[in-house]
């Protein structure tokens, strides 16, 4: 199998040391290229990162020592890089999604954890799981814009995974969904570093993250939608009310969640099952960071938590547990993921595995 050689934009931070922490063994891909603000630039990564360091592992000997880039500095990029993760923090969106065509007016697909250009109607939005089709409108995208090997991609939002993927199972199997209400408990380090203070967060839990009810809200509809002519057309035929709120959890974002369904209702049995035995494109194609069993149905009534389960087959398997009748709606159930592995930097390495394997990255 042919090595990549890629890039990380926003190397330093959380989800930039989440790149480098998994992709220290991959067997496809290589860090070549670090690249952060002006800050960090010309420095060599662990004089950048220093104290800034989070993972558990030591900083790998193959990266420790490359000089960061400024992610501005287009004309730097080494000349035999094949793409980048992004996960740059820029003060304003524009910037981000400015920077972001800017790589791919290089020729270099770019494979974003941000939110910039999770609205741009031919950037597909993927959870590899549920819409791998929607990387067939790259084309479009490529075409509308003028790049020409270069693309963007994102992935959503980091704690959609955790509802949506075992939605999106019932939904296949027949199971119409008409309405969720949905209730978060995000932990600290979706807030990036040094984030939330530690005095908001010790002892309490905050009640509000900007912009975050939204994108829970909405998002889904893009990821359900289908291909149009210039963009993914939504999918808005799920009605979801979204409260989100920070606690005070290092990593893994719990999701508390009803549903109710439009016509047919399964039995518990059933969406046990049907979510026990959910497998989709990226276990099928068998790539490096899929989860054996992408949605793991836990049996014991106190669990998933996030300490004991956030990290199951990798950190990319879903946990769902305490799955019972509900008096308002139909059933209820929580769920949880890993917020900086399968709702950030290993999402993203499976989405990139995907476009390798559709021929998308060469
Ligand atoms: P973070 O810890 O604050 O890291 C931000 C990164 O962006 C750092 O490498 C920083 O470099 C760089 N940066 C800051 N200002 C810049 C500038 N003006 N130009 C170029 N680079 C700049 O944030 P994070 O949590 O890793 O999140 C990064 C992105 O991923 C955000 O858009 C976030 O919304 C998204 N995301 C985060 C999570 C999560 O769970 N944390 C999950 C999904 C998506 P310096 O070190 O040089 O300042």
């Amino acid at each position: 199998m042919k090595r990549y050689k890629i890039g990380i934009l926003g190397a330093t931070g959380i989800v930039g040391q989440n790149y480098i922490n998994l992709l220290q063994n991959h067997p496809w891909f290589q860090i070549i290229d670090v690249a952060a603000s002006p800050r960090s630039a010309n420095k060599i990564y662990k004089e950048a990162v220093k104290a800034k360091w989070q993972m558990s592992i030591s900083i790998p000997s193959s990266v420790k020592d490359l000089i960061v880039r400024d992610v501005q500095d287009i004309e730097k990029i080494p000349p035999d890089l094949s793409f980048v993760f992004s996960a740059i923090n820029m003060p304003t969106k524009e910037q981000i999604k400015e920077t972001e065509v800017n790589y791919a007016k290089r020729g270099i697909p770019v494979i974003s954890n941000n939110s910039a250009h999770r609205w741009t109607p031919d950037v597909p939005m993927i959870i590899g799981e549920i819409n791998h089709e929607h990387v067939n409108i790259i084309p479009i995208q490529q075409k509308n814009h003028g790049f020409k090997k270069g693309f963007i991609v994102v992935k959503p939002n980091c704690s959609l995974q955790s509802y949506l993927t075992p939605i999106y199972a019932l939904e296949q199997t027949g199971y119409k969904v008409d309405k969720l209400i949905i209730t978060t408990l995000q932990a600290v380090s979706g807030a990036g570093y040094p984030g939330v203070s530690s005095l908001d967060m010790i002892d309490n839990i905050v009640p509000y993250i900007e912009g975050e009810e939204e994108k829970t809200e909405n998002e889904p509809f893009k990821i359900l939608g289908k291909i149009g002519n210039n963009g993914i057309e939504n999918d808005n035929s799920i009605k979801i009310s979204a409260t989100c709120t920070r606690v005070p959890v290092s990593d893994g974002h719990t999701a508390s969640v009803n549903i109710k369904f439009k016509d047919k209702i399964p039995s518990k049995d059933e969406i046990v099952n049907i979510w026990n035995s959910f497998k989709s494109a990226p276990q099928e194609l068998d790539l490096p960071y899929a989860p054996k069993q992408p949605i793991i149905y836990m049996e014991n009534v106190d669990r998933p938590q996030p300490k004991k389960d956030r990290d199951k087959d990798k950190g990319m398997a879903i946990t769902v547990g305490r799955l019972r009748e509900d008096t308002v709606f139909d059933f209820k159930f929580i769920a949880l993921s890993h917020n900086t592995v399968r709702g950030a930097a290993g999402g993203a390495i499976l989405n990139a595995e995907l476009l390798v394997n559709k021929g998308f990255i060469n």
